[in-house]
């Protein structure tokens, strides 16, 4: 049975109204703080949250939904009869135009439900023709979903703080009078930077508007101008950072200040949990609020010090025990023993190098050694990396501490070679599934390196060119292969292109 896991909003009301009361900090949103409690690595936490299950399809049914019953709304009778929680509403339309007139009411009503909903979705009835109408390659074609627009409410700006990001940068947040947006509080919403704060014109005092959709950070529209109090002052950016206090700076061109100090505490607590977060080594079930907490409390100052953590270390901050120091130890090993290359260059947070130019340079360099000693010239010769990239790329490894760094993720036995791609990066199936290629020419990178990525990535390597060859990759000086394989029309690839499709395939 297949379905959503939503905490009710007065259900959410209540557990801030406890975590206020113990000084806990407030959760933002019933959305994130139940994907939260799916996540944490001890159930006992999982099970203080109040989830509620509510079904509305069929996952994998051995004997098909269509055999079980045949209709959507049949379905949903059939799964409250079986005990499930269904959602509380629904209807069957005749035509578009009762479908219309439905989400509209539906969006009418929306603050009466009582979990927080962000639109409303309608499917066809007829669970064979939903069968027979089948899946695009993101969604489904027997369903249309009708988002609602954002929902906004007035409160009065009562401050500005600023937060250092990973990167440095300075994050004007507005502090607001906790105000109900859709039966969720409201305190903070971002400003984004000095600009937005300037072009919006929001002063302190201000009464403002405040919109938030779904688990979207709530967002200042602009101020209710015939509101302003007598006195209030155009927000002043501060040039130096809050946290360190060293100058903050803001390049020509760029919209953000940053702190520009390498060891600022802000910036080291950031780039630790972008190190273990999703976008970098992904590790799971360490939750976020203990990694603040390794930090804060100077145990951890460098990502590699994450994987040397024992048992011992752990038991002496508060609310841990012997199983969840022993679940955090063994996650970081195991994120240590199934890292990739690609998910280790990205985790390393190098500033315009997200997830997908990672894979990139990890196909291409096979191991960190090979790409830190590339030289600009080498990097520039890489699909998708222009000036900026090459250059964000070489200060990354020739800055000391960041040496450092990678010496300590070395010996910490975090230090994964490309070979380990495949199973992570590609899954099953691959991208050249099927296909049947072939090399020629002089390619920047080894023969055998080529070759290797395209069987992990589910191609056959052919030794000649025939009509069975789908794909010849070209270097330079190739040759007469060439030739036959344009007179036999088959697909011919640079050695970029190659890596592009390798790259844009296990994206997709
Ligand atoms: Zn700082």
């Amino acid at each position: 049975v297949r379905g959503e896991v939503v905490i009710y909003k007065k259900d959410f009301a209540a557990i801030n109204e406890r975590r206020e009361s113990l000084g806990q900090k407030l959760l933002a949103n019933p959305r994130n703080a139940a994907a939260g409690a799916l996540r944490q690595l001890d159930v006992a936490n999982t099970q203080q949250m109040p989830l509620r299950f509510l079904a509305y399809s069929l996952g994998e049914a051995r004997w098909g939904q269509a055999e079980l019953c045949h209709f959507q709304h049949e379905l949903a009778t059939r799964l409250r009869d079986y005990g499930f929680l269904t959602p509380p509403d629904g209807k069957l339309c005749a035509d578009p135009a009762a479908v219309e007139a439905y989400v509209e009411s539906v969006r009418q009503g929306r603050a009466d439900f009582p979990m927080e909903i962000d639109g409303a979705v309608a499917k066809q009835d007829d669970l064979e023709a939903q069968e027979a109408l089948g899946f695009t390659a993101r969604a489904p074609r027997f369903a249309i979903a009708f988002k609602f627009p954002a929902m906004q409410v007035h409160t009065r700006l009562t401050g500005i703080e600023i937060q250092v990001g990973r990167t440095g940068v300075l994050t004007p947040v507005a502090q607001l009078e906790p105000v109900a947006v859709g039966g969720v509080m409201v305190t903070r919403a971002t400003l984004h930077n000095e600009d937005e704060i300037l072009a919006k014109d929001v002063r302190v005092g201000d009464t403002v508007i405040v919109q938030r959709a779904g688990d979207v950070i709530p967002e200042v529209v602009g101020p209710v101008l015939e509101e302003r109090p007598s006195g209030a002052r155009p927000f002043e950016f501060p040039h130096i950072c809050p946290v360190c206090g060293e100058p903050a700076h803001r390049e020509p061109g760029e919209a953000a200040w940053r702190c520009g100090n390498i060891s600022c505490p802000a910036v080291r607590l950031r780039s630790i949990c972008h190190f273990v977060s999703k976008a970098g080594l992904d590790v799971q079930g360490v939750g976020q609020k203990w990694i603040e907490q390794l930090v804060s409390s100077g145990h951890v100052t460098s990502p590699e010090q994450l994987f040397r953590l024992t048992v011992q270390d752990l038991l002496p901050f508060a609310r841990m025990g012997d199983v969840l120091a022993r679940k955090i130890v063994d996650a970081f090993d195991d994120a240590r023993h199934n890292a990739t290359l690609a998910r280790l260059i990205s985790a390393l947070g190098i500033r315009h190098v997200g997830e997908q130019t990672a894979r990139m340079l990890a196909a291409h360099f096979h191991d960190m050694d090979a790409l830190a000693a590339a030289d600009t010239q080498r990097l520039l010769e890489l699909p998708d990396v222009g000036p900026e990239v090459a250059s964000s790329i070489r200060s990354f490894f020739e800055s000391p501490a960041n040496q450092h760094m990678l010496a300590g993720l070395r010996e910490a036995g975090l230090w994964p070679v490309a070979a380990a791609e495949p199973a992570e990066a590609v899954g099953e199936g691959g991208p050249l599934q099927g296909k049947n290629i072939l090399f020629t020419g002089t390619l920047s990178m080894a023969r055998g390196k080529a070759k290797q990525l395209a069987e992990t990535a589910g191609a056959v390597v052919l030794g000649s060119v025939s009509k069975k060859l789908d794909i010849l990759v070209v270097g330079e000086n190739p040759g007469s292969k060439l030739e036959k394989a344009q007179s036999l029309g088959i697909t011919v690839l640079d050695e970029a292109a190659f890596l592009n499709l390798l790259a844009d395939r296990m994206d997709a």
